[in-house]
C-alpha cells in the first residue's frame, strides 16, 4: 500500500532544529510535515540528551544570572575551537542565541532557577526543566497544536531534486513507499 501528500514544508528529522522550523513555518501559516525515523518515543535525537543552553545575556534576566556578552562568548568559541569557527556563521549564532531563551518559553519550554555550588554555570548556562526530553515534548506539543504533522519511523528517504528545485520525496514505513511532495505536481513518477 502507498500513500502520496503534500505539504508547504517538509522537515527531515524532529530534533531541536527541525521542531524550530516546523513550528516556526507553522506559525507563518505554512502545512507542515515532520518526517522522523525514530519511534515516537525515543523522538528528539541527541536533544532528548541536552541539559542546557547557553546564550548570550545582558540582563541577567532569569533564568540567568550576570551578563555574558558578545565579545565574552566569541572569545569562549575560539578558544574550544583554536580558532577553527566559522565567524559569520559564529557570530550570527551569538547574537540569536539573546532570544533563544524567550522563544523558548513562549513555546512551553521551563527553565530551572540558576544552579549553586560547585556547578555555578548560572551566568552562562541555562538549564531545562525536566531536561532535553521535556524540551523535546513540549516543542512536539506546540508543532501537534499547530497542525504539524509528524510521521515516525520513516526510513530510506530519497529526495528528488531537478536543478534547484525539490520535486518530491519517498520514504518507507513499515515496508509500505510513500510519496510526499510540496506541491501537486510532484509525486507524479509511477505514482498515479
Ligand atoms: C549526550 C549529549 C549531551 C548533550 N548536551 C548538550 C547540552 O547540554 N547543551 C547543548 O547545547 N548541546 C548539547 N548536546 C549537543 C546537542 O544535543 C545537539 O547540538 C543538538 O541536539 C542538535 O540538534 P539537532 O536538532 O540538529 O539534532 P538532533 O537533536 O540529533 O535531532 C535529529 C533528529 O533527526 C532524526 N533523524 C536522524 N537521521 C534521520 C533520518 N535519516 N531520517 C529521518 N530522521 C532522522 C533523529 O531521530 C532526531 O530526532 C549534547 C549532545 C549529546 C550527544
Amino acid at each position: 500500500m502507498t500513500s502520496i501528500a503534500h505539504f508547504d514544508v517538509i522537515v527531515l528529522g524532529g530534533g531541536q532544529a527541525g521542531l524550530t522550523a516546523a513550528i516556526t513555518a507553522a506559525e507563518n501559516g505554512a502545512t507542515v510535515c515532520i518526517l522522523e525515523i525514530a519511534p515516537r518515543a525515543l523522538r528528539g535525537g541527541n536533544t532528548r540528551h541536552t541539559r542546557n543552553l547557553r546564550p548570550m545575556h545582558e540582563s541577567g534576566a532569569f533564568p540567568m544570572e550576570g551578563a555574558y556578552g558578545f565579545d565574552e562568548y566569541l572569545d569562549d568559541l575560539l578558544r574550544v575551537t583554536d580558532g577553527d569557527t566559522d565567524h559569520a556563521l559564529a557570530e550570527l549564532t551569538i547574537r540569536e542565541s539573546e532570544h533563544s531563551i524567550a522563544w523558548l518559553q513562549d513555546h512551553g519550554v521551563a527553565f530551572q532557577p540558576p544552579l549553586s555550588g560547585t556547578l555555578h554555570l548560572g551566568r552562562t548556562n541555562a538549564f531545562f526543566l525536566g531536561g532535553g526530553k521535556a524540551l523535546v515534548n513540549s516543542l512536539y506539543r506546540v508543532a501537534a497544536n499547530l497542525g504539524v504533522h509528524t510521521i515516525y519511523e520513516a526510513t530510506d528517504i530519497a529526495l528528488n531534486i531537478s536543478g534547484d528545485r525539490f520535486i518530491d520525496l519517498t520514504y518507507q514505513q513499515a515496508n509500505n513507499t510513500h510519496c510526499l511532495s510540496g506541491h501537486s505536481s510532484g509525486c507524479r513518477r509511477g505514482w498515479l
